[in-house]
């Protein structure tokens, strides 16, 4: 085992601090990445601060799973990389392999609930009690859950694609974004910038949806062909039962209603944004009398994640971030509890 830096959250009440976590050595099908970058996600947040009842939070915990750096050792038997190549892993580290989820390629949704999460997950390993994330300067993993870095990419910007990204990407294919549809993202924070990029390159009628006036003009920027703000009824009015898909990103819980209403017949609401406490119950009514749906997704499987980062090299996407020091984390959550985000926060570990 290495023993590696790392950036530890050692209860939900204490400011994140620096701090040592093991690593387990190379084994045969394993990659161990010197890791460069690190985005930081609303999850390490709501991780670091045990806000999700259904998923406790073992302390100490190392959050990240926006991780980019370069191999520094394979195992034997390693076939995908090699020494110095750029590698990425974002928010699972393994999974059963074996059932039937897993056989179609979405180990994010394991059936027999194998999914191993790259933080706060119980390390198969044995190396500690849970893993621990890339708030770190090195990460350990099996060469079937690490992703190539198109060249293309910048590495840092390429970070938030690992879970930001593929959040999106994943549900606005399945639920075919593109021409001719119409297509809503709410919330302009690290998966709603993607969001809003994603599904302008994907060729959708797309309208962000906002609660900051001061992100309208990003809202275009970034390739919304609409921007309203949410809170003005009228506003959202004028929107009503015109959208095919609808995605919500939003942290906290809110009213449902204000968007299933804005779905035409058929449309779909997909929540991925996971708020410690539950929105309000929806309103049937606001389904049935349009056959509406509403739907959850989670990140995406492997192939996807790899899919989604090639299209991304090659339609030039990237985040928007702001790149931090390691000892920025605190005041990074600070603003993120504030929707003050442009629009992902970057750790550079380099730094730790
Ligand atoms: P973020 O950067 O903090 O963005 C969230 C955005 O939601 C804010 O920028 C804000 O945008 C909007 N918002 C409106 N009201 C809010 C409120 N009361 N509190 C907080 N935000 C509010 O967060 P993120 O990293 O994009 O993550 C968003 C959510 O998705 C989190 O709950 C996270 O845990 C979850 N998540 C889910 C998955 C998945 O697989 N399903 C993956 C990653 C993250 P405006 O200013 O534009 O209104
Ligand atoms: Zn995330
Ligand atoms: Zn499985």
């Amino acid at each position: 085992m290495t023993s590696v830096k790392a950036i530890v959250a050692n209860s939900a009440t204490t400011s994140l601090a620096p701090g040592r976590i093991e690593r387990r050595d190379v084994g045969p099908t394993d990659v161990e990445i010197e890791i460069l970058y690190c985005g930081v996600c609303h999850s390490d947040l709501h991780t670091a601060r045990n806000e999700w009842a259904a998923w406790p939070t073992v302390y100490p915990c190392v959050p990240g799973h926006e991780i980019v750096g370069r191999v520094a050792k394979v195992g034997s038997a390693v076939r995908k990389f090699k020494l110095g190549d750029p590698a990425a892993v974002g928010c699972m580290v393994g999974s059963c392999g074996k059932c039937a989820s897993c056989r179609d390629g979405l180990e994010n949704y394991c059936d027999a609930g194998g999914t191993v999460f790259t933080y706060n997950a119980p390390d198969a390993h044995g190396t500690a009690p849970v893993t621990y994330g890339g708030y770190s300067k090195q990460i350990v993993v099996d060469e079937k859950f690490v992703l190539r870095v198109p060249a293309k990419l910048d590495p840092a910007a390429a970070a938030p694609l690992l879970c930001a990204g593929i959040t999106l990407y994943s549900p606005l294919r399945h639920w075919r974004a593109g021409p001719g549809k119409k297509v809503g993202i709410v919330g302009l924070g690290g998966l709603g910038h993607m969001g809003v990029k994603l599904s302008h390159a994907f060729g959708a009628h797309t309208v962000l949806f906002t609660t900051s006036a001061s992100k309208v003009a990003d809202g275009k920027r970034l390739g919304a062909d609409e921007v309203v703000l949410s809170r003005d009824a009228a506003a959202m009015e004028k929107h009503a039962r015109s959208f095919d898909l609808i995605v919500d990103t939003v942290a906290a819980a809110h009213d449902l209603d204000a968007l299933t209403n804005l779905l035409r017949r058929d449309g779909t609401l997909v929540l991925v944004g996971a708020p410690e406490h539950p929105h309000p119950s929806p309103a049937v009514f606001n389904l049935l009398f349009a056959r509406r749906s509403i739907a959850g997704s989670g990140i995406g499987g492997i192939a996807e994640t790899q899919e989604m980062l090639d299209f991304c090299a090659e339609k030039g996407i990237a985040s928007d971030i702001e790149r931090i020091r390691p000892d920025g984390i605190n005041a990074a959550y600070e603003r993120m509890l504030k929707g003050d985000v442009k629009y992902r926060f970057v750790i550079d570990m380099s730094a730790l």
